[in-house]
């Protein structure tokens, strides 16, 4: 390559694209590749897609017809990575002719070589294959998309093919990676600085690694209550992990946040419904009874654990009585935080045989409904705050005002508070003042 090619990634969806972006720009820049913010200087434009629902998986090619316009003179080459490539494959070279390479969920090590196919004369590039068994995961600090909060993946894939869900099309089955690659990780994470890592995966107690190595010494029911306590143990500041998938939701990790103060207080654990019939039909493997026992667990322990979760509604056939026990359920677990979303037909999924039987003025009336009782239980949880003290990671600049900073309190709220730019990436204490639906404000301890 006689000059530097600049290469401009843009990451849509969940931590696990985050990850991906960081994973695949630091082997770019091994390459000698440079990599820049700037899609309208950059030589290559690659866009990090998401298919969890329709719309996601419409913006990309909304963002491939802009990037086109706004280049009409000087056309980067374009790449589409990620988990849209990997489901559509080929046919996005027909339904967007522009883009000239298709990466899949697991070839983000092959990006260079197929950027230089495509430089050295081929006219498209696809690699939809596996992970090498030779690829570790190696990102650089440099491109970790914060200087103090990294992720880190311990499980790619997922074998639970609930019957709405693509991702396990879309990312294949679960690996785990080794433990003493993840220790290692997080030893060097501490060494450069950071000061919270979150352990990613789709579900990451469903961890299961093919060797014990660096877990020898820690006790516990599951391979990943283990690897809390051997992580915990290392004194890394702050430990959060997401997501957490119910059934396999022992209650040692319960134990193991009541035995480390650096395990978090905060647990991502999605519910989905509240009706038995609805998980059944979307093969999530626990009933609402069992859910609730994850719950009771978790509200029971020595420290108050914030809990929050994911649910989808008007799923083929949830009836208004059985949306109702979906209401009943938020009402009891009073969730700290609630992603809410409307069923979207996955094609090639086992729902999408099933009539979409609940039209979308419904969708929207049951969401509308599920998200008000939402921000009700919400506002008193935040408002509960106000007079106590928080631990937060001082991670930015406030976008509201320059002499505020922002952060992430140890159960996962976003705070902010008035101070100087000396405390970014220090850990401090707050004093809430004010609490919205979704926010806390307040002011440094000293
Ligand atoms: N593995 C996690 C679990 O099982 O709880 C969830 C991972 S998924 C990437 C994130 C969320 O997207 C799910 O919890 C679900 O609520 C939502 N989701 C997945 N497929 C969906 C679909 N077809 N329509 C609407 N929401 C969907
Ligand atoms: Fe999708 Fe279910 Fe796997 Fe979660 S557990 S990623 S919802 S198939």
């Amino acid at each position: 390559m006689s000059v530097m090619e600049r290469v401009y990634i843009e990451t849509f969806g969940c931590q696990m694209n985050v990850a991906d972006t960081e994973r695949a720009a630091t082997g770019l820049r091994a390459e000698g590749y440079e990599l820049t913010d700037s899609e309208q200087s950059a030589d290559v434009v690659i866009l990090n897609t998401c298919s969890i629902r329709a719309r996601a998986e419409q913006k990309v090619f909304q963002r491939i017809g802009e990037i086109r316009h706004r280049r009409r003179t000087n056309q980067p080459l374009i790449g589409v990575m990620g988990c849209v490539a990997q489901l559509e494959g080929e046919s996005i070279f027909d339904q967007a002719p522009s883009v000239k390479l298709v990466v899949g969920t697991r070839a983000t090590d092959r990006l260079p070589s197929l950027i230089k196919r495509v430089r050295n004369g081929e006219t498209r590039a696809l690699d939809l294959g596996e992970r090498k068994g030779s690829e570790a995961w190696e990102v650089s600090a440099s491109e970790r998309h914060s200087k103090h909060v990294a992720f880190v993946p311990i499980i790619e894939g997922c074998n639970k093919f609930c019957t709405y869900c693509i991702v396990p099309y879309s990312r294949g089955r679960e690996r785990s990676r080794p433990p003493s690659e993840i220790l290692e990780e997080v030893a060097r994470l501490r060494a450069e600085g950071f000061r919270e890592v979150h352990l990613v995966g789709q579900n990451v107690n469903s961890y299961r690694p093919r060797t014990e190595s660096g877990l020898e010494s820690f006790e516990g029911a599951t391979p990943f209550s283990r690897l809390l306590r051997a992580l915990a143990s290392t004194g890394f500041p702050r430990i959060k992990f997401t997501t957490s998938f119910p059934r396999d939701f022992h209650k040692d990790i319960v134990k193991a946040l009541e035995e480390h103060e650096n395990l978090c207080d905060w647990v991502h654990l999605p519910v989905q419904s509240g009706s038995d019939r609805v998980l059944k039909s979307m093969r999530r493997g626990y009933k609402v009874s069992d859910y609730l026992a994850r719950v009771d667990a978790l509200k029971g322990a020595r420290r108050r654990i914030a809990l929050t979760s994911d649910i989808i509604v008007g799923f083929p056939s949830e009836t208004e009585s059985e949306f109702e026990e979906t209401m009943r359920l938020v009402e009891a677990c009073r969730f700290d935080g609630l992603y809410i979303f409307k069923y979207s037909e996955r094609p090639g999924t086992p729902a999408a045989q099933l009539p979409d039987s609940v039209s979308e003025a419904e969708k929207t009336s049951r969401f509308l409904a599920l998200e008000q009782l939402q921000m009700s239980i919400q506002r008193e949880i935040y408002a509960g705050y106000v007079g106590r003290e928080v631990s937060v990671l001082v991670e930015g600049e406030s976008a509201r005002s320059k002499r505020d900073l922002t952060g992430h309190t140890t159960c996962n709220k976003v705070i902010n508070f008035e101070g100087g730019q000396e405390l970014l990436g220090e850990i401090v204490r707050v004093r809430v003042n004010e609490a919205k639906a979704h926010s806390l404000y307040g002011e440094l301890c000293v």
